[in-house]
């Protein structure tokens, strides 16, 4: 039976279990993400937030559960007919191409007509500011640059849901800052749904729409940041980003 998908649900995840080996990393876990919605996963490493983004991704199978995105069962859907585009804290850009063939290579497999993908890659490039990077290979690029081109590959698919992976960890203290803005930008322009993972208290606080902090495969709490903040609802939640108890 398919379970009624809840109106303006960008992503559902429902009774979501992972599991490897004897181990249990997501323990029947349930999120709803609205359409347009900047979501943080926030919590310390190891509590299972990039296993759940890559359940969302469908890099992993899961053990139990369901997973809907806009209103579409997707749990055994393979990765690309997701609609996600997913941004990673390695770049993982091709090293033998040129950033506009980087930006390319997706949608010529997919066999979009080459127009399109011409208009796709000078929006992306515009918005991303890339404009004078495009004829250079990754290696001429510093952290933040290429960051913007991963970005800027899942910004040419024009998928409903971004997944962002501790995109920032690799970069020195300013880029951090300055791509944070970029990406809080990013968000208000497209309008999109936006998925984050982090450990980062600032950027999940200045982010986010709404934080989950997680630990041990359990959503301790879902709200936006100042109720978390304000009204954490356990001392784990308190320790980790509440104000003191
Ligand atoms: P986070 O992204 O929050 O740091 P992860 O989702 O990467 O955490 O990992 C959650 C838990 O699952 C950790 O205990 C980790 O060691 C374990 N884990 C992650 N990937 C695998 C895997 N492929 N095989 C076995 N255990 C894994
Ligand atoms: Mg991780």
């Amino acid at each position: 039976m398919m379970a009624a998908a809840i109106a303006n649900t960008s992503v559902s995840i429902q009774d979501l279990s992972l599991n490897f080996g004897v181990m249990s990393v997501l323990k029947t876990l349930n999120l709803d993400v609205a359409e347009g919605e900047f979501i943080v996963l926030l919590g310390p490493s190891g509590c299972g937030k990039s296993t759940l983004l890559n359940c969302i991704a469908g890099l992993l199978d899961i053990s139990e559960g369901r997973i809907f995105i806009k209103g579409k069962n997707v749990t055994w859907e393979e990765p690309k007919d997701r609609g996600i585009g997913m941004v990673f804290q390695s770049y993982a850009l091709y090293p033998q191409m040129t950033v506009e063939k980087n930006l390319s290579f997706g949608l010529r497999v997919a066999g979009v007509p080459k127009d399109e993908i011409a208009k796709r890659i000078a929006r992306a490039a515009e918005i991303l500011q890339i404009e004078p990077l495009l004829q250079r290979k990754p290696s001429a690029l510093s952290g933040g640059q290429r960051q913007r081109v991963a970005i800027g590959r899942a910004l040419v698919r024009d998928v409903d849901v971004f997944l962002f992976d501790e995109p920032l960890s690799n970069l020195d203290a300013k880029l951090r800052s300055e791509l944070r803005v970029e990406i809080k930008l990013l968000h208000r322009r497209l309008q999109n749904t936006m998925i984050y993972v982090t450990h980062d208290q600032i950027e999940a606080m200045t982010l986010a729409d709404r934080i989950a902090v997680m630990k041990g495969g359990v959503i301790q709490q879902l709200d936006a940041p100042q109720t978390i903040y304000n009204r954490p609802v356990n001392r784990f939640v308190a320790g980790f980003l509440g104000s003191p108890a």
